[in-house]
């Protein structure tokens, strides 16, 4: 099997390239064509010799999955659905604004946490995606999104907040976040490059000390009793321990506070005393709020608050002096809203059936 080049961080392609008796520099030469410049054919790196070009050819290969579906809404919004074998798929979102390009990319097939109201959770896990398969999901959508007037990718944002736990496929998503990071690669700054997270407070640590990166933490409960009910993790790593990560991670953050995503589902976590509880809660932890209007799926359960419910909770809140953002609607005319992207893969047969759902503009 020849090697997908896209798996290595530069150490590896480095030490890949010493393997092939070649000089250290070609790492940063070829990853400056792969990414720089889009360059999947090794045939058109120019400044390598023939022979190595050859070589390359034999040995190695540069492979992105492959994309099954696509779609594209009016307002600019795409999603690609992508092929990740043994009957799996992943959906990647590129989400355009007047002053940058998201991409929202997944990091699993499947997730093993099971929260209550996500339907990657309700898919259960399958399996990690290899490096490739999510540095491959930016490769991808720059490529087909092609370059701007001005010479530049139009990614200008990422954040890990698709299918599955980041901090659960740890060594493969900080393997890509460092090369998003990378001069020679996309060489984007730490502070546009958001993970998102459950709650897995050995891994908060771990990348506060090996990549730190701006932190969005699921927190859609105010206390341990609702929030071991929504998102099961908390019954492992519990607020205390989580609220405790959060403090600890600002030390080496690029941002000077921890965003927190907050589903809001009516009647179950969205009532005014419950903010009031939220705000006592983060009250030692810089943040900002993210609040997320649920989405709904079939089977689901919960039901997404009313417009006074959620303006009444994030009242409460701006009251305190946090600032709080609401996910505004977005690509309504496709379906690729935030934890329904599973049950759409799961059975494809169906996607024409599902009402048009939302999809919600992540901001920071
Ligand atoms: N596993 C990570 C990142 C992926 S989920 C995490 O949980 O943070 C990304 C975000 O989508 C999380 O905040 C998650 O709670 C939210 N989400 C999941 N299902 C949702 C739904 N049905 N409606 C709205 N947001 C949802
Ligand atoms: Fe997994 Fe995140 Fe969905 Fe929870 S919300 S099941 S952690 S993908």
């Amino acid at each position: 099997m020849p090697q997908n080049l896209l798996d290595f961080d530069v150490a590896q392609l480095t030490a890949w390239f010493a393997e092939q008796g070649e000089k250290p520099f070609r790492a940063r030469q070829v990853l400056r064509w792969i990414y720089k410049s889009g360059e999947a054919d090794f045939e058109a790196m120019s400044d390598l010799a023939v022979s190595l070009r050859n070589k390359m050819k034999q040995l190695a290969c540069i492979q992105v999955p492959e994309v099954i579906h696509q779609e594209l809404a009016t307002d600019g919004t795409r999603k690609w659905l992508l092929d990740v074998h043994t009957g799996n798929a992943v959906e990647t979102v590129y989400i355009p604004e007047a002053d940058r390009g998201t991409l929202c990319v997944s990091t699993q097939a499947g997730c093993a946490l099971n929260c209550s109201f996500c339907s990657t959770g309700k898919q259960g896990f399958n399996r990690n995606l290899s490096v490739s398969e999510i540095i491959g999901q930016l490769w991808w959508a720059n490529h087909q999104l092609g370059k701007n007037a001005e010479g530049n990718w139009p990614i200008s944002n990422v954040v890990m907040m698709g299918m599955g736990e980041p901090l659960l496929n740890y060594e493969h998503s900080v393997a890509a976040l460092r090369l998003m990071l990378d001069d020679h690669v996309y060489g984007l700054s730490r502070r546009r490059v958001t993970l998102s997270t459950s709650g897995i407070v050995p891994g908060i640590d771990r990348l506060r000390e090996e990549c730190p990166v701006a932190l969005a933490v699921s927190l859609h409960a105010p206390n341990d009793k609702l929030r071991d009910q929504l998102v099961p993790i908390n019954q492992k790593y519990p607020l205390k321990e989580l609220l405790a990560a959060c403090t600890r991670y600002l030390e080496k953050a690029p941002r000077d506070f921890i965003t927190f995503e907050y589903v809001l589902l009516d009647g179950v976590n969205d009532s005014v005393a419950q903010a009031r509880e939220l705000v006592r809660l983060v009250a030692d932890v810089p943040c900002k709020f993210n609040l997320i209007p649920f989405n709904p799926f079939p089977q689901s359960g919960y039901r997404c608050s009313n417009t006074n419910a959620i303006a009444r909770f994030r009242e409460v809140l701006m009251e305190s002096g946090i600032v709080v953002t609401t996910r505004k609607t977005r690509g309504a005319d496709i379906q690729a809203a935030c934890g329904q992207l599973a049950g759409l893969v799961q059975d494809k047969t169906r996607r024409t059936l599902l009402k048009p759902l939302q999809l919600y503009e992540v901001r920071q």
